[in-house]
């Protein structure tokens, strides 16, 4: 079957073929740890996510590269304002480098909540730093950048194009950035690949222009050719990448290397909140602990997102995540009713629904289209064992983790259980996982004079009220 992805810089859909291969190379701009990151970036990460196992369930294999920004990216993609970092870094009264090993961490823990799988490769731009010197060397010398006293320019009158991949025109494009902070500029549209370093700066290294960091958009240019060559199969982002940071890498790699570095751009646009801009200064972005906090677990948000397709706006509501909380649950109950179904269903029926949803999928990730066909599947009048293992089959696309389905719902219905009934069966997991069957017999009684039936299966142990 074919497989179709839209490609930004062609503005159409494409069939899909690696550049060498089988393998398929992939970059990822990655967070800018300088805080939790909100449901809005995980939306990018999902489509991520998505993208990957597509291309995996087509046989390919995958050599992903994602980045950690933790350092240079300045408030403004226009290279205007200070460093995120040290900005957080003064905030929280912390070095940059505790700021930025603390808030990767968070993510990663949040990447695993929502069963995204984690890149091949993960490229931490301070891990860089000998690279993307190199990169402003060959840029130097390639006559496609200049020192002024502040930093080092990409001269963007050099190129035969630019911008490229957005429809802007040029005097549109970063108008006026860093204009007030450099009056040496050439042209007002080019950017910073090297920024020196103002002395309270505390991220800097020494190099041939003196203490200085490495701007943003040079970050990703220098890892993305380290790890997947001059030219690579695919470059994701979010849709604010479009007019600056991603017109920056071509514009740099074409200086470098005379070559777009990915030969598809793609870009998840912008999950919304009651209808307008998602926004720190607003309030309104939340995090996974937040809406965990209000029952609404981060797979649940997951099931969220594919209720739009990636490449339209999702507007987000607290009633819109509820309700994809319970059709959670009902696709877990579902499937547990098919895995204890009896009935037989025709191999051709089974391949019928596999070919739909496999259609929706390649047609450049289609996932409502997709959970259409999981949906009729799930609410299947026939029970049938068949079916459940097909939901397991979606779920290699979809990554709700299915498997587990009764586990979540057990944990659930948990929850709503007094404190005191809680304890002890967390007490008598406890026991069973050290093999202590005295006390789990123990506890097992007590629970019951409490008026609650306990049952251990294969999946874990089920507390239901009598
Ligand atoms: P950042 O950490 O700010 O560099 O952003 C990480 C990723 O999240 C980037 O791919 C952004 O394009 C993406 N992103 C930021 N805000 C949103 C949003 N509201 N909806 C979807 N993606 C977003
Ligand atoms: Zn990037």
């Amino acid at each position: 079957m074919k497989l179709y992805l839209y490609n930004t810089l062609t503005k159409q859909k494409e069939e899909f073929k690696p550049l060498e291969g089988n393998e398929v190379r992939i970059y990822t701009c990655g967070p800018t740890v300088y805080n939790y990151a909100h449901i809005g970036n995980f939306r990018a990460y999902i489509f991520m996510d998505n993208l990957r196992r597509v291309l995996k369930k087509n046989g390919y294999t995958i050599k992903h590269v994602m980045n950690i920004t933790d350092v240079g990216h300045l408030e403004s993609d226009a290279d205007e304002g200070e460093d995120k970092m040290e900005k957080a870094a003064r905030k929280e009264k912390k070095n940059p480098y505790e700021i930025a090993k603390f808030y990767t961490e968070a993510f990663m823990q949040d990447i695993q909540k929502l069963h995204i799988d984690i890149p091949e490769i993960i490229a931490k731009a301070t891990d860089h730093i000998p690279e993307m010197e190199q990169y402003v060397e060959t840029l130097l010398k390639n006559g496609y950048a200049y020192e002024t006293s502040t930093a080092i320019y990409f001269d963007v009158s050099k190129l035969d194009k630019y911008p490229i991949l957005s429809n802007r025109k040029l005097d549109e494009q970063i108008a006026g950035a860093r204009v007030e902070v450099d009056q040496e500029k050439k042209n007002p549209y080019d950017f910073a690949v090297w920024i020196k370093a103002p002395e309270n700066h505390i991220m800097k290294w020494e190099s041939p222009w003196g203490l200085s960091y490495p701007g943003w958009h040079l970050e990703c240019s220098a890892m993305g050719r380290k790890y997947l060559g001059d030219q690579f199969d695919i470059h994701t982002g979010g849709v604010d990448h479009i007019p600056t940071h991603h017109e920056n890498e071509i514009a740099q790699s074409k200086g470098a290397t005379g070559k777009i570095p990915a030969k598809r751009w793609m870009h998840v646009e912008f999950l919304q909140v009651d209808g307008g801009k998602m926004s720190k200064s607003l309030g309104n972005t939340y995090t996974l602990a937040q809406l965990q906090e209000k029952g609404i677990e981060p797979l649940a948000y997951k099931l969220f997102c594919y209720t739009a397709h990636y490449r339209t706006k999702l507007n987000f509501t607290f009633a819109g995540a509820l309700s994809a909380q319970k059709a959670l649950n009902r696709l877990r109950e579902s499937y547990i009713k098919h895995k204890q179904g009896e009935e037989v269903i025709e191999e051709e029926t089974i391949q019928n629904y596999q070919k739909r949803f496999m259609e929706a999928v390649n047609d450049d990730l289609n996932m409502p289209l997709a959970m259409g066909v999981v949906w009729e599947v799930a609410r299947n009048e026939k029970k049938s064992k068949q079916y459940a293992k097909l939901l397991l089959a979606f779920d290699e696309i979809l990554a709700l983790d299915l498997k587990n389905a009764g586990n979540y719902l057990q944990e659930q219905k948990e929850v709503s259980f007094p404190e005191e009934i809680q304890k002890l069966i967390e007490e008598r997991k406890i026991a069973r996982q050290n093999k202590n069957w005295e006390l789990s017999d123990q506890l097992r009684k007590e629970i019951e004079e409490k008026g609650y039936t306990i049952k251990d299966t294969k999946e874990g142990m089920t507390v239901e009220k009598l």
